[in-house]
Order: C-alpha cells, then structure tokens, then sequence
C-alpha cells in the first residue's frame, strides 16, 4: 500500500515526497480539492467508494477525539482497503498499526492545535509507528504561522480549511503572525486580492483568500527550505511568531532520538546560528557528544586554547595563521567556539565545525558559556594534557576558562592582554611555550587523518584503519588522500563535507579490521548506480544518513553513503538506501 507515496528527500524528520495521484502532488503541500472523504461511520453505514487515480480517498472512518480510551479505540479499528488506488485512514496513535494505507489522518488533530505537547506527541507517535514511506495528514490544522513546525515534526500534508476560516472570521493572516482585517493600514502582501486595493479588507472572503494563498507562500518557503537542508533556520525564526509554536519546537528538540535518527551527519547549507535554540539542534549536540565519545587526543604537547575566527576552516583566517606561526608546531590546538562547542585543530573540517556564522560581538549569553564551559570541561576530563594555555580574549572566553579552571586539575595559563593578535600577545604565546618538542608537519596530518576516522567510525577506528607506520599522505591539506605501503588509495579527505570517503580496498580494510563497521546487506545481485530500499534484507540500525556504510550481499561487496538512515532502508519500499561510490561482483 505504499506505492503512492515516495520520499525524495529529507532535512531531518521533515520530508520532501511525492503522492502519486494523478496530476502527483509535491509534498509538504495542500490537498484540499485532491481529497474525497467517504465520511463517518458515526453518523451512517457507509460502504467503501471506489479509489479513482486522480485523488486521495479517505476511507470510511470513526474519528477519535484525543484521549479516547483506548479499549473504545480498540473496538473500532480502521479499515483498509483492498483496492488499488491511494487511500487514507483515519487514525490515532493507538491505532496506526492496526490498518496499511498510503496516507495516514490523525484524527482529532484539530483539537490539539494550541496544544505544544499533545500535538507534537502525537505526530511523533504516528511518525514513529508508521512505515517510512506513508504520508501524514493533519486535516484542518495548518495556517500560514503553524504549518513551518507541522513539517518540522513530521507532518507531509496539510489543508486550507482553518487558514480560510480564520479568514471569514476576520483574521488576516501571514507567516509573521495575525492581526485583524479591519485593522490594515498598508497590506502587507502583494497577492491579486491585496494588489487590488489599499487599507483594510472588508470583504470576509477576500481576507479567506488572501490566507490561503499566505498559506501556499509558506509552503513553497518550507519546500525550498527542506531542498536547501535550512529547514531548522526557519522554524528558529517560526517559533519566534507564537509562544505555542516555541513550545513546540522545544518539545520536539525534547525528544531527541526521533530527530536525530533522521538527521543527516553532515550538510552543505551553513547554520545561522541565532537563539539559544541553535544549541538543541542535533548537529551541535552530536558533534559535542562525538567530540567526547569519540576523539582522542594523540600528541603529547601542551593544549593551547584559542578562539574560533569568522573564516573557516579556522587554520585559513588571518589570526589563526598569527597564533600557529607563534605555536610553530609545539602545541596541541582547540579552538572554543558558541554554538559549537570545542574543535580540536584535527577536527576542523568536520560538520558542523566549519558550517556556521554566529555573530562575533564578545557577548556571551549565559546559556552559551554554561553550554561552553560544560563541552569543554567534559573534554578535558577526556583528554588531559601537561599544560594548558588559554590565548584567548577577555570577554565570554576568559570567563568560561575560568570556570573550567576551577574543576580541572592542571592550571590554566593566560597569554593574552588586551587581544590574542596585538604583537605582545602573540610574543607571549610563542614565549610560554619555549624549549617544547616540535612535531612535524607529516605527523600532524597523520593525526589529522586518524582523528578524523575516529569522529566519523568510532573511537580507536583511526589507528586501526591507518596507522601511520603503514600508510602514506599525498597531496595537500585539505585534500588528502591515505594511501597504503603498495600506494594503493584507501581514502580520500571531502574537503566541502569534512568526511573522509573510502576506496573499495580502504572498504575492505574497514571491513576485516572493524568488526561494527556499519553495513547494508542486500539481495543477490550487483547494483548498478544506486541501491534501492527494495533491494535492501537488512541494515544496521545505528546508520544515519550521509555516513559511509559497507555494502554487502551474496554476488557483491562495496562501499557508499547512505541516504537513509538504517531503519528506513529497512523498513521503506521505494527510494535510494546508499548511493554507491565502489561496487566490485564477487
Ligand atoms: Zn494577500
């Protein structure tokens, strides 16, 4: 039943699809006209239409209320359909998995809306039950303000009815907000009905209209935002219209296992940093749990701390370049950064170490250097170091390097007056760490590699897949390639993504040295171009989207990136499972 929707991409839990009606409609996206509703069984006995191909038919149904109980829920449970045609079912959380359609209603939705809480619980719920490839359909929810965070959380498709209602109510609505139609001084859109005229809009319909096509403008805005993977930037600005719409946001970002299987473990699109709710995202909160769980320290030098640079990757910016010529090669470097946490030189590449703007004023919020201060503690305690010299400005960095100060045991030295770049400062930095070792620049790139094996494979992968007794570096920083000791390629360094990409025999040194190296076992066959979720017996549940996945089966061996994550490869119909970069017939 799930050959009528297809996902094309995701951003996060939000997904870009297609329902295969015919003309197919683009989704997040409006149905309203495309949809014949069978009706209730509450009010009549009704008999199951016929499915025709140019609309979504939703089944003759019993709508719940939410907080039905659920032996009432049981007593009634959907029905299917036997037909072929796309089809939707009428259900609650509780009930999802009793019936298969393409499409699924959740029923009651309406009364939730206001609701942070009751209505993002219960579009996880039928998000988290529902096979991957299934639509869901908020009926009579969605307006110009709501419907970015109805997306966000995992709804696909939405209808006009409210929009339009609040409308010949008198509410004329944008994604900015609402205000009364009476009340326009200048309209503040440009769609045929507010083109035709000025101030107030008396007209109960003209103001419907005005807000379903508000409507139709966010819509696009949400799409363009899901292909451009910024999707989380706009709801940042979304939850800032409504104290509901913040409330959902924080209590999606509460449940963070759902976002962050669906989450891609590196972007193209830079993030804006712009609230405190930048810090929820997953990218930022598992960049800071890999940097704990996963990298290691592997020079024996002193840590210099610096602060981050508006240019990245930090080593290219004007005043990273001042700070190593006065390092030269005697100090392990972590540059501190909100909202990122800390980047360990090696790690600079990485996402989303070098895919951020933040404003650079000095002014810390006390969420940011508690989140900081926290990062930084944690990974000191992982990593120690003989000594520790803080080269940053006064501001919120001297105050976050105090505190951790206080908690570690090495002391910290301070090699900063006035600013880190002023030739005093940097003559103390090069002074402090007089009579250190050196080590050499092949052995930092070294390093560099294995580090960021680590931060992508897990911890300790790095020296196992290349050790540097073994293994040679061509090329450039940062467009490295690893060789072995025969100067076969095993990897190469994406500058763009900061992931290294395998070749098929560095595939099969991941394979036979890691034991939980993930994998994507398919059928018996070769795959030409992409394999496909349908081709796809099993996969390992800890894959996310982005990261680079072996590929297995009974007539073939390779290796790729996973477009889904490993539940979905699994569970879904249709759609790419791994773009594939080497694939060798055994
Ligand atoms: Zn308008």
């Amino acid at each position: 039943m799930t050959e009528f929707f297809e996902v094309l991409a995701t951003d996060g839990a939000a997904r870009a699809a297609e329902l295969r009606i015919d003309p197919a409609v683009q989704t997040p996206g409006r149905i309203d006209e495309r949809v014949i509703d069978a009706g209730s069984l509450w009010v009549d006995d009704r008999t199951e239409p016929s499915l025709t191909p140019e609309a979504l038919t939703i089944l003759p149904h019993r709508a719940m209320p939410t907080g039905t109980d659920e032996r009432v829920v049981a007593a009634f449970p959907p029905a299917g359909t036997d037909q072929e045609g796309a089809a939707a079912a009428v259900i609650t959380p509780a009930s999802v998995t009793a019936v298969d359609a393409d499409v699924y209603v959740l029923s009651g939705a309406r009364g939730m809306m206001g609701h942070a809480a009751a209505v993002v619980d219960a579009i996880l719920a039928v998000r988290e039950r529902a096979p991957e490839d299934t639509g869901l359909y908020l009926a009579g929810c969605a307006d110009p303000m709501n419907v970015a965070m109805l997306v966000y959380a995992g709804v696909d498709l939405v209808d006009a009815s409210a929009a339009a209602a609040a409308g010949f109510d008198g509410h004329y609505q944008t994604a900015m907000g609402m205000t009364p139609a009476e009340d326009l001084t200048e309209r503040p859109c440009m769609c045929p009905v507010c083109a035709e005229g000025e101030g107030p809009l008396e007209d109960p319909a003209a103001v419907a209209a005005h807000n379903v096509h508000a409507l139709d403008v966010e819509l696009r805005r949400i799409r363009a935002a899901i292909d451009a993977g910024t999707l989380r930037d706009h709801v940042e600005m979304q939850a800032r219209v409504d104290q509901w719409l913040l409330g959902m946001l924080r209590r999606i970002d509460q449940q963070y296992a759902y976002l962050e299987r669906r989450s891609a473990v590196s972007g193209r699109a830079t993030i804006r940093a712009t609230s405190d709710d930048t810090l929820r995202r997953v990218a930022i909160q598992r960049y800071a749990g890999r940097v704990t769980e996963r990298y290691e320290n592997r020079f024996r030098h002193p840590l210099v701390l610096l602060p981050c640079s508006a240019r990245k990757p930090y080593s290219t910016s004007q005043s990273h370049r001042q700070f190593y010529d006065a390092i030269d090669y005697r100090a392990h470097v972590v540059s501190m950064t909100s909202p990122i946490g800390v980047v360990p030189m090696e790690l600079e590449l990485t996402y989303p170490a070098q895919h951020y703007d933040t404003v650079v004023t000095g002014r810390w919020s006390a969420t940011e250097i508690e989140f900081v201060a926290s990062v930084l503690e944690e990974y000191l305690k992982e990593n120690p170091y003989p000594r520790v010299i803080a080269h940053v400005p006064d501001e919120g960095y001297r105050v976050i390097c105090e505190r951790v100060a206080a908690s570690v045991d090495v002391p910290f030295e301070y090699t900063s007056t006035d600013h880190p770049t002023t030739d005093e400062s940097l003559e103390a930095l090069g002074e402090t760490l007089s009579g250190e070792l050196r080590y050499t620049k092949a052995e930092r790139e070294s390093k560099t590699i294995q580090a960021m094996a680590d931060y992508q494979f897990g911890r300790g992968v790095g020296p196992v897949l290349f050790p540097r007794a073994s293994t040679e570096l061509n090329g450039r920083y940062p467009k490295l390639q690893v060789c072995d000791s025969d100067g076969e390629q095993l990897a190469v360094m994406v500058p763009q993504y900061g992931l290294l990409a395998l070749s098929l025999a560095g595939a099969r040194r991941w394979q036979e040295m890691v034991s939980s190296a993930p994998t994507v076992h398919i059928d018996g066959f070769v795959p030409h171009g992409d394999v496909l979720a349908p081709g796809v017996v099993d996969a390992d549940t800890r894959i996310r989207p982005g990261e680079e996945v072996l590929i297995e089966g009974p007539e073939a061996f390779g290796v790729g990136r996973a477009v889904m994550d490993g539940q979905a490869m699994v569970e879904a119909q249709r759609g790419v499972a791994v773009d594939v970069r080497h694939i060798e017939a055994l």
